[in-house]
């Protein structure tokens, strides 16, 4: 029997992967880099880049490639069989990559490389990777003592399986509520797609009426337009309380000490490498240099945003009021509120926009924007190995010449995690048998097409689409070739952000809207009217987001100083008291978000959730040079790519910016373009 994840040549063949194909393959490429690295070692006298850096890089990309489709199947086709692999793959690649980063002999030969005289002459891209090296082995403990090392290890296991548990108990929370109506009155105010939706939904379960899942558009949907609030009371207790001791499935999935346990180990394995506490650990590899300067940082942007946010919730308060004779407004009552009063401020609705955004040209619309912006055109290919009818193979192309492709996969259904993110198939390098060209995974959770209908997009989703792309351009548009720098790979996690959140403002321009539009029945574009309304509509309560982004961001920062210290009592308390201070909308005391915040308790954010507003500062300021100089002026779209695209992580994020702006970032354009200038309080 052949293994087709040990095939690393060429793409992976997705339609051939089954889940006892993992560890099979993961162990044994474990095994053979392991005997490698001993061999290499045992004869390594002069350590170079030849010797050293690169078979090490081949052997590194060879796991990658094998590992990379398995993590993406387990996040977009889930099975029990998978699931269960996949946690154990992990478990050994964990265990793999502690044992390298913790190997003194592997260590010192780089050190030696970094000492030597080859190192002045190696490339740019070569120096970053070696110096990022030397700092990753301090981080995974190199330096630490026999016993402290068996202790790190053990840490880094178990936080591994915590954190793959805390995202799967999210997942089944979330996959396994379902609410039932039959009660035709109940639906009122949803729009006929999630109805038709909710119809299939029960059909397929035999199931009398509409049956409404707790999947991210649904969950959007009957938070803004549900009519009946004991609905959206429902949909919200429900959502707002996965994974945790309270709501319809309180006790099921609890995920409280699942977080507890991971908050535990973080600070002992922070304190094993003498940081105070996790969140200067985390900084370390950031661009941010102290916990002080992100929570400062963070403060000042919350005390800008603050007034603004006040009278936002005022207004809207006020405006219930008069229109609808409702004095209280629950949590629940917000996002529908706010929803009916952008619509009579701006005669504009997501579900309205919708019918302009049909997926294919939203597509082809983001297509022809990265085509004048990079003169890179993208082309459907075909692709025979895909993991589901619903994905799609694309290719990048410079002057006719193919240099990147991207696998994207855009709808929700069972099985597949939600949100939306880029990953990484394979990274651009340099091998012995030429250039390894990148290689993306674009996932995105949109309503499938129903019927004749195609899948229709909000403009929120249609953001979604560009900041993922974003992502996938870092990745893909590339020009190095070392693969520990290349892409997204050695950026630093707080400037990541750049490019996606950059690409998501030429959602917001009037040329480039014409072109993502095209009504679904008439194929008319949205009109001059429609287009003023919807900028008009753009930085609606934007205050109030900001603040909800720093209160995430300033609990995690404050969690991952302050756990554990003396003055610590509890999570929900440390939240509760960020909110006091932060927050303008205080969610009732059942509510237990923290117990599905994925990103800080099961993604890379943890004690870095602030690197999405920092980012943005980054993006709104660079943004802002095509503002001055034209949206699509030739000479700024080519130094863009140029001074940050191309380069990944080759050189520091500071610099790229700096080079590309020519001066320091400033938080000034972010405030601008979010509307957010300062009010006088009465
Ligand atoms: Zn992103």
């Amino acid at each position: 029997m052949t293994n087709p994840l040990l095939h690393t040549q060429g793409l992976p063949a997705f339609a051939q992967i089954q889940a006892e194909h993992i560890n099979p393959a993961i162990d044994s490429i474990i095994r053979d880099n392991t005997q490698q690295l001993a061999d290499l070692l045992g004869h390594l006298t002069q350590p170079s880049w030849q010797n050293l850096a690169a078979p090490l890089e081949d052997a590194e990309d060879r796991l990658d490639k094998a590992f990379a489709p398995v993590s993406h199947l387990n996040s977009v086709v889930n099975t029990p069989q998978l699931r269960d692999a996949y946690n154990s793959a992990l478990q050994s690649l964990t265990a793999y990559h502690t044992a390298l980063g913790q190997n003194n002999a592997l260590y010192q030969a780089y050190q030696t490389l970094a000492d030597s005289s080859e190192f002045a002459h190696l490339s740019q891209a070569q120096q970053q990777a070696i110096n990022l090296a030397l700092r990753d082995f301090r981080l995974s403990g190199v330096n630490l003592a026999a016993e402290q090392k068996a202790r790190f290890a053990e840490i880094k296991a178990r936080l591994s399986q915590l954190t793959s548990l805390f995202a799967n108990q999210v997942l089944d929370a979330t996959q396994n509520f379902f609410h039932t109506i039959t009660n035709e009155a109940e639906l009122k105010g949803l729009p006929a797609l999630l109805i038709q939706q909710a119809k299939q939904l029960a059909e397929q379960k035999n199931s009398p009426g509409w049956v409404f899942s707790l999947d991210i558009p649904v969950y959007l949907q009957i938070m803004t337009q549900a009519e009946n609030a004991a609905l959206r009371e429902l949909f919200y207790t429900a959502y707002m309380t996965r994974a945790s001791d309270q709501g319809p499935q309180a006790g099921q999935w609890n995920n409280q000490p699942v977080m507890e346990e991971i908050l535990q180990l973080r600070l002992e394995m922070a304190r094993l490498l003498g940081f105070k506490h996790y969140a200067e650990y985390s900084l370390a590899s950031k661009m941010a240099s102290t916990p002080q300067q992100v929570l400062d940082f963070l403060h000042q942007l919350a005390e800008q945003s603050r007034p603004m946010a006040e009278q936002e919730l005022a207004e809207l308060t006020q405006w219930v009021q008069e229109i609808y004779g409702k004095t209280h407004l629950a949590v629940w009552d917000i996002p529908y509120y706010s929803e009916r009063l952008k619509e009579a401020r701006y005669s504009i609705s997501q579900e309205f926009l919708r019918a302009y955004f049909p997926l294919p040209k939203v597509l082809s619309g983001l297509f022809s924007t990265i085509e004048r912006l990079f003169n890179v055109a993208v082309r459907a290919q075909e692709c025979d190995e895909l993991w589901h009818s619903d994905a799609r193979m694309y290719g990048l192309y410079r002057k006719g010449e193919l240099i990147a492709q991207c696998y994207v996969d855009l709808y929700a259904r069972e099985g597949k995690k939600g949100g939306a993110w880029m990953g990484q198939c394979q990274v651009r390098r340099a091998t012995n048998s030429g250039l390894q060209l990148p290689v993306a995974f674009l996932v995105c959770n949109f309503s499938a097409p129903v019927g004749q209908t195609p899948s229709l997009l909000t403009h929120q989703e249609v953001t979604t689409l560009f900041h993922e792309f974003g992502h996938g351009l870092h990745h893909m548009l590339s020009q190095i070739d070392v693969a520990a720098v290349s892409g997204i790979n050695g950026v630093a996690w707080d400037a990541v952000e750049l490019p996606s959140q950059f690409l998501e403002n030429f959602c917001w321009q009037k040329s480039v809207l014409k072109e993502l539009s095209s009504h679904y029945e008439t194929g008319e574009p949205l009109n001059d009217e429609w287009l003023d309304k919807m900028l008009a509509a753009k930085n609606f309560q934007s205050a109030l987001q900001m603040l909800r982004q720093l209160e995430f961001a300033i609990f995690d920062m404050r969690l991952h100083m302050e756990y554990g210290s003396a003055g610590f009592t509890s999570v929900q308390a440390l939240l509760d008291a960020v909110r006091q201070h932060t927050a303008v909308i205080i969610p009732p005391a059942f509510n237990r978000f923290q117990l599905s915040f994925t990103h800080i308790f099961a993604g890379g954010y943890a004690a870095g959730y602030y690197s999405y507003k920092w980012a943005e500062v980054l993006s709104s300021d660079a943004f802002a040079a095509f503002e001055e100089n034209g949206l699509f002026d030739a000479a700024t779209g080519a130094k863009f790519l140029h001074c940050i695209l191309e380069r990944g992580g080759a050189v520091d994020a500071m610099q790229c910016f700096t080079d590309f702006r020519g001066r320091e970032p400033s938080v000034e354009a972010l405030l601008r373009h979010s509307g957010i200038h300062h009010v006088t309080n009465h």
